[in-house]
């Protein structure tokens, strides 16, 4: 349910909302609006029915939220949910820019990389420390040692960190280290490390699954949101199709569709999507143009001899030209970059 407060509504009434829903056992989220305070009850249907929300003081108007996900809808929070980090914003008028390696390879290349994305104008370096990888036998990532990079290349550029966690016995490491986590698509429906992630205070950069609807992964995100943690970025990287000629199909219909049913930032993986480094700048523009709030993009400065996904690679020279070619688009559609 939703509840709509008074615009009157003293601090001590809303307070007293919030007592009464969790003293039924129910959750209240609070979302606090330009113009109204929202609070959604989430929990056991047959309890919300039964209660007199509307006798409550303060109580302005009580609706049932319709979708399945509920935190994460738009009758939840009407206004664009805008995440900062470290001074960066996901979400804003800006489009934020992740660009990074794949992996962690080793300090110097990460701290070159870092450079040179930063230099590009990207405002995230991204890398992954603890990767998903499909063989048992490829390179797995430096683990800690990789995070500590990871954290000394914040330091020498100023731009925040994403990496990626995969399981939760993982969470408080990273979350020591990096400033946004990422759910790859392989983990999208890993619910025990949904949950876990729901009670960190860092912003989920949650992936796509390969095959999964949105409907699927808006549910997703609410596992994380239900927890708490409403700082969730959803990450469009291409689903698996009967096409052969990429590494995925890039659904960038989703981004439209998204924005259609949940205030959340929705940004968009081309390199995963694509699979060939040329092919990652036309559907990093199409990405923006098609309204998303930002791009997770791999760079890499010798594409050749990378330890993971070299193929899908950028050269930072090829990212500071797509960088510079997307400014005009992002003004088309009243976004910067
Ligand atoms: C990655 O970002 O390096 C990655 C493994 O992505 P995905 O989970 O989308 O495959
Ligand atoms: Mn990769």
């Amino acid at each position: 349910m939703i509840i709509v407060v008074r615009p009157d509504a003293t601090e001590e009434q809303i307070n007293h909302i919030i007592k009464k829903i969790k003293d039924h056992g129910l959750q209240a989220h609070v979302s606090k609006g330009t113009e109204r305070t929202i609070i959604g009850a989430i929990g056991d249907e047959a309890i919300l029915q039964s209660l007199p929300l509307e006798a409550i003081p303060g109580v302005e108007k009580v609706l049932p939220i319709l979708k399945p996900f509920k935190l994460a809808s738009l009758e939840f929070r009407k206004e664009k949910t805008i995440i900062n980090v470290c001074g960066q914003q996901i979400g804003g008028k800006r489009i934020a820019v992740m660009a990074g390696p794949c992996a962690v390879e080793n300090k110097t290349l990460l701290f070159e990389i870092a450079q040179e994305v930063k230099k590009a104008g990207a405002n995230f370096v991204r890398g992954g420390a603890f990767k998903p990888r499909t063989s048992p036998y490829a390179f797995q990532g430096l683990e800690e040692e990789g995070l500590k990079y990871l954290a000394e290349a914040r330091e020498r550029t100023g731009l925040p960190i994403v990496t990626e966690v995969m399981d939760p016995r993982d969470i408080d490491l990273i979350a020591k280290y990096a400033d946004v986590l990422q759910i790859g698509a392989r983990n999208m429906q890993n619910f025990r490390l949904l949950k876990e992630v729901g009670l960190c205070k860092k912003p989920i950069l949650l992936k796509r699954g390969i095959s999964a609807t949105i409907k699927e992964w808006l549910m997703s995100a609410e596992y994380i949101m239900s927890g708490g943690n409403h700082n969730v970025i959803l990450c469009e990287r291409g689903i698996r199709t009967y096409e052969t000629a990429t590494r995925n199909t890039l659904d960038l219909s989703a981004v439209p569709v998204l924005k259609q049913m949940t205030h959340l930032p929705v940004i968009v993986d081309p390199s995963h999507a694509v699979g060939k480094w040329d092919l990652v700048a036309p559907m990093a523009k199409a990405a923006i143009a098609a309204g998303a709030d930002g791009l997770i993009i791999e760079v890499h400065s010798n594409p050749e001899e990378a330890l993971c996904d070299g193929e899908q690679s950028l050269k930072p020279r090829s990212f500071k030209q797509l960088m510079e070619e997307m400014k005009p688009i992002a003004a088309a559609v009243g976004r910067e970059i």
